[in-house]
Parts: C-alpha cells; sequence; structure tokens
C-alpha cells in the first residue's frame, strides 16, 4: 500500500552536495523543501570522531561510507557485443551513501575547469579543423560558459574555504598559481595548504624543466575559516585518513561541514533519512512528485511542486531511465539521449624510489601537493599528435596508509620476506607523480537498462557501456611521458611507470569521476537538460550532478558540479518561480 503524503514546495531526491547546494538556495526564497535521502543520517563529532574515523578496515575495505551494492547496483560491460554482469563489489568508483553523500570522503580537490573545456567541441574543431574529431566522439559545447559560472565557482570557494594560489586574477596572470587558469574575480578564501617534502621535490624538478607547478586548490582547511553562512571549519591536522574517510575534525569542506549547519536553522527545510526514491512520478507534462520506499518497507507517495534530482550521475540517470522521463538513448541509431555521452576519467602514475630521502608519507591529507597544468585540455599545441584534450600532472602527497599504501619497485615478489624488505625500504622512500587525464564520450559509450538483471526493488538494473578510445589512450601515453621526465628529474635512484590499464577495468579503484547520461546542451534534440539543468521535457524537473557534462575533462568534477547547481539556483529563483516553465525555449 502507499501512502500519500502532504504536497512539498520542492523535493531533492539526495543530500550531498548538489542537494545541500540547492536546498539552501531555494529555502531562501521561502519554498518549503524536502530532501530525501537514502542513507543514514551522521554526526560529524560523535559517528567520524578521531577515535574511530582512521579505521582502515572499517572504512576502506568494508566499505561502511560507501553504497551498498547488496541493494542495488550496475551491471557492466565494455562493449556492446558482451554480456553485462553485476558489479558485486565496489572498485572504480566509491559513491557515497548517507547524510553528506561522497562528499563526506572525497580529497577535496577543487578545480575550475578551463573556458575551452566548455566549448569542447567548437574550440577544437576551430584550432585543428573538423577531422581533429573522430567521427564516433561525439563531444558538445555545454552551452554554458566559463565566464557565465565564474560568480557560481566563486560562491562555492567561499563556501568551502578553499585553500590556493590564484594564477590569473582579473585577467592579470599571478606568480605562484595556475597561469592557464581562466580569470577570476577574486583569491581563494584561504592561503594553500602548507607543503611537505614530497611536492616541494616534484615542483622543483617540474620548475627546472621549465613548468610552473603550483599548490593545488584544496578543501581541507589551511586555517581556521569562517564561511559566508556563518559555519565555521577548523585547520587540518594532516592526518592522512581522507579520501574514503570522514573527517571528524571539522577540518574538511562538505556539505554536513558547510552547509547543513545553517539549513537546520531554517523552519522550511527538512530532511528524511532512509528515504530511497523509487521513481519520479510525473502525467508527461509535468513532474507530480517522487515515490520512495523506509527502511522498514512502507511506500509512499510524495507530491512537490518541483523535483530536484541530486542523487550522483549513476542514480540521475537510472531514476530517469526508470520513470520514463525523456528518449533513451540507441547507439545503433545514435536517436534519444538519456544515458548517452557517458565518460569516465583515464589515470596513470609513476613512482620515484629513493634510498635515503625521507618522506613521511603518513603526514598527508586528501588535497595536499603541487600541480602543473601545461598538458591539460588544450593548454598546449595539439598539432599532429594525433589526440585532442589532455590532463594534469600532479604530485599529491594524500596518505601513507599502512594496508592501502606499500609502494614497491618493479620486480618485487608478490609476497614473502621479498616483498616485506621492498615495503620496508620503499615505504618512506617514495614519490608518487600521478597523471589526470580527460575522457571524450563516444557513440559506443553509454547507460541504459540491463535486460536481465533486477535490483532488490525489482528495478532493472543500470548497464554501462564503456572503454577507453584510441584518442584517450593516445592523451594518457602522451602525458605519462611527460610525468616520466619529471619523475627522472625529481634525483630518485629508479623509477616505476603504471600506465592506464586497457581495456578498462571497473575492478580497481580509479577515480569517482563519472559524467554524462543527462548532459546539457543547446537543444532538446542534442541533451537531456538544459543551460538551467532543467528538463527539457518536464520543466519542473531539475538534474544536478556532473551527469550534465557532455565529456569528461581533465580536473575532478565536484566544483564545476557545485558551480552549475548554482547557476540552476539562480535562474528557478530569479526567472522560475516568478514564470513557471522552460527556461529555454526549444
Ligand atoms: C573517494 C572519492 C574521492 C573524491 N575526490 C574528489 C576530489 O578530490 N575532487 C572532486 O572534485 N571530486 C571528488 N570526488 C567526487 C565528489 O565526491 C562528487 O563529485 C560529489 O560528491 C558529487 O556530488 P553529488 O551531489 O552529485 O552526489 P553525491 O555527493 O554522491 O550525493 C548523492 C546523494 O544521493 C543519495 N541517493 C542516491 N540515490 C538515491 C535515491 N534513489 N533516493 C534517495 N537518495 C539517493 C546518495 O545516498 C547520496 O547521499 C570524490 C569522490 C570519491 C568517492
Ligand atoms: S587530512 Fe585534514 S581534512 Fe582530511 S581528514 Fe585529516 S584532518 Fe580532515
Amino acid at each position: 500500500m502507499t501512502t500519500k503524503l502532504p504536497r512539498k514546495d520542492v523535493v531533492i531526491v539526495g543530500f550531498g552536495w548538489t542537494g545541500a547546494i540547492m536546498a539552501e538556495q531555494l529555502t531562501l526564497e521561502g519554498l518549503d523543501v524536502l530532501a530525501l535521502e537514502r542513507g543514514l543520517w551522521r554526526n560529524t563529532s560523535t559517528d567520524y570522531a578521531v577515535t574511530n574515523a582512521q579505521d582502515e578496515v572499517r572504512y576502506r575495505y568494508r566499505d561502511e561510507l560507501f553504497e551498498s551494492l547488496s541493494r542495488e547496483t550496475l551491471t557492466f560491460r565494455n562493449t556492446q557485443d558482451q554480456t553485462a554482469l553485476p558489479m558485486r563489489m565496489l572498485g572504480s568508483f566509491l559513491p557515497g551513501t548517507g547524510v553528506g553523500g561522497s562528499g563526506v570522503h572525497w580529497n577535496g580537490q577543487t578545480w575550475r575547469f578551463l573556458p575551452s573545456d566548455f566549448q569542447a567541441r567548437s574550440h577544437n574543431e576551430e584550432r585543428y579543423g573538423g577531422d581533429a574529431i573522430p567521427e564516433d566522439m561525439t563531444i558538445q559545447d555545454w552551452g554554458v560558459t566559463y565566464d557565465e559560472l565564474e560568480p557560481h565557482y566563486d560562491t562555492f570557494e567561499k563556501i568551502c574555504g578553499i585553500a590556493g594560489k590564484a594564477g590569473n586574477l582579473n585577467g592579470r596572470i599571478q606568480e605562484g598559481g595556475n597561469p592557464f587558469e581562466g580569470p577570476r574575480s577574486s583569491e581563494y578564501p584561504t592561503p594553500p595548504m602548507q607543503m611537505v617534502k614530497a611536492p616541494m621535490v616534484f615542483a622543483d624538478a617540474a620548475r627546472e624543466l621549465g613548468y610552473a607547478p603550483f599548490p593545488g586548490p584544496s578543501a581541507n582547511m589551511s586555517q581556521a575559516y569562517t564561511n559566508p553562512l556563518g559555519v565555521q571549519l577548523a585547520p587540518c591536522t594532516y592526518c592522512g585518513f581522507c579520501e574514503k574517510f570522514a573527517c571528524g575534525n571539522y577540518s574538511k569542506a562538505t556539505a554536513s561541514t558547510t552547509i547543513l549547519p545553517a539549513l537546520a536553522r531554517r523552519d522550511n527545510f527538512s530532511l528524511r533519512t532512509g528515504a530511497m526514491v523509487l521513481r519520479v512520478l510525473h502525467d508527461g507534462k509535468q513532474a507530480t512528485g517522487v515515490e520512495y520506499v523506509n527502511e522498514e518497507g512502507q511506500v509512499f507517495h510524495q507530491p512537490a511542486d518541483m523535483v530536484i534530482l541530486a542523487a550522483y550521475i549513476t542514480h540521475n540517470v537510472h531514476l530517469m531511465l526508470h520513470s520514463g522521463i525523456g528518449q533513451p538513448y540507441d547507439p545503433a541509431t545514435g536517436q534519444g539521449v538519456v544515458g548517452k555521452n557517458y565518460a569516465y576519467q583515464i589515470v596513470s602514475g609513476v613512482s620515484v624510489f629513493y634510498d635515503d630521502l625521507a618522506v613521511n608519507p603518513f603526514i598527508g591529507a586528501g588535497a595536499l601537493g603541487q600541480v602543473i597544468d601545461e598538458f591539460n585540455g588544450d593548454n598546449f599545441d595539439h598539432s599532429g599528435l594525433g589526440f585532442i584534450g589532455g590532463g594534469y600532472i600532479a604530485q599529491w602527497q594524500t596518505n601513507g596508509r599502512p594496508i592501502e599504501s606499500h609502494p614497491v619497485p618493479d620486480g618485487t615478489p608478490k609476497f614473502g620476506l621479498g616483498w616485506k624488505q621492498a615495503v620496508r625500504d620503499s615505504y618512506n622512500h617514495t614519490i608518487k607523480v600521478g597523471t589526470h587525464g580527460a575522457v571524450m564520450s563516444y557513440r559506443s559509450n553509454y547507460l541504459d537498462l540491463d535486460p536481465t538483471y533486477k535490483d532488490v526493488y525489482g528495478r532493472p538494473l543500470m548497464r554501462m557501456t564503456f572503454d577507453c578510445k584510441p584518442n584517450d589512450i593516445a592523451m594518457s601515453r602522451y602525458i605519462t611521458e611527460r610525468a616520466t621526465e619529471i619523475a627522472r628529474a625529481m634525483g630518485g635512484r629508479e623509477i616505476k611507470v603504471s600506465q592506464a590499464k586497457v581495456p578498462y577495468d571497473i575492478a580497481p579503484y580509479q577515480t569517482t569521476h563519472n559524467t554524462g547520461g543527462t548532459m546539457m546542451g543547446a537543444t532538446p534534440q542534442g541533451s537531456v537538460i538544459n543551460r538551467y539543468l532543467q528538463s527539457w521535457d518536464l520543466p519542473n524537473l531539475f538534474l544536478m550532478g556532473a551527469g550534465a557534462f557532455p565529456q569528461n575533462p581533465g580536473y575532478n568534477p565536484t566544483g564545476t558540479v557545485a558551480a552549475l547547481a548554482y547557476h540552476s539556483a539562480k535562474a528557478i529563483r530569479e526567472q522560475y518561480l516568478r514564470n513557471p516553465g522552460p527556461l529555454v525555449q526549444a
């Protein structure tokens, strides 16, 4: 039996970064906003107390903060001629569940995309000619520009207290920052993190080779900070249990530590946990609400005037497909848009082993590092290289956690005395340089509903069909060569190069940077949502998250995910509420 609940002005599905941003912005308009979160309520001070937050077995290996695949998962295959099988263990990506979403256990590397990233097709065609884009590459312009998003990047950075050094202030290049970034209207709200040995060795070598290293923008606090909502954050202790862990120290910007305390004081906001939304209800013209099930198995119909999907890209796409909203993408014809242009990222690394240099890897933080951006996006001339796109090269000192972190040189035995000796020799004497690269979108990489497997609620699982393509492999090999040159200049005894694994393997952790499937764009034929993240099909439905990205640039996504949410919220507040309906005429 389904219980029908009293109507709300706005229902938000999921309470991670984007759910919190939309709730904060829309409650300012006096709207009655309800967020439905499938996972648990958690308190930073008690659930993530520093006495237990650093339990590697509990959090990293028993997945306490991550979504549970026993209730819903996805099926995976590399190519259409394979049979997709259910992902039964989390691996390549680790989406969160519970209040705060994936942002609870993110690193906090908080980027702005390059201006040219937003014009991926027109920019590359203009600079390199139409032939530079292979026929099966389905990249497109976003329908929004860097300049339009700049104020919203700025807002998010101030909400989080991002630590960094501007490289381009109002068009003037700044010493010590990223000279390739788009113009920013203000300096980062807090100074860069204190650098430790490893990133400094990387930065010195990069500088010697003529590059311009800069401190990575960090949502780990370099100093105490009070954000514009009046919420306080404490200085980071460089504990090294950051990525994949929650911060009990109030030193990592998350939805729970930066926005929720302000929302909790607003009477027109409510949050229901243990509320798993199964589908969006609609009459073909408008969303009418959502259907959700609670932990006791009771089913509820929650009517609402506006529905916002903020459930992370994979779940947003699944909800769209399962709710029958929009035309599902068909790779055979190229028609349809829901599920189209799914993309991931491509990473590689080069480890440098030293005899004597001590790096103390246990001192670390999720976004503590030095970066170069010379080979990201279109910051370099791609003529004759045979690929477009790029990525950044960085030395992040994130952790030396005892179970996860045991770098060893090539040729080391896989177990036994030889392995133990190598771990002993290398643990304190290894620096890893990483590359973090773009993945373009392609006709044959997509998301749809699986014909065979169902979740515990009886819904077809979402099926992911994805593999790396020649453009992105060539790009990754190229930037890995550049990273190797820097690694050689870092003066170690030997190096080990770990190339991106091809074909793509969903088992080992890489990044939780999935994109596409509900992409934004200029027309309903070519996108699921318009430039304000509004559904072309149901104008009172808005879709947050990296599903909006038409392809995946070289940076981590959350700065842009948040900027897009603020951009959408502004349009809802200033235009939609006065005149509900499509914000862009098709
Ligand atoms: C280990 C890790 C490290 C990362 N590091 C970085 C980084 O350094 N920099 C960066 O830019 N990004 C990073 N990310 C990515 C970042 O966390 C995400 O981009 C960001 O959290 C996305 O925000 P979101 O609101 O779209 O989704 P989420 O934060 O995932 O929130 C979605 C919420 O929706 C809930 N939900 C899902 N389905 C339903 C449903 N059907 N009903 C009700 N609720 C539902 C989920 O439980 C979750 O709480 C990292 C991610 C991980 C996992
Ligand atoms: S490294 Fe800093 S921000 Fe990250 S969990 Fe530890 S104290 Fe918190």
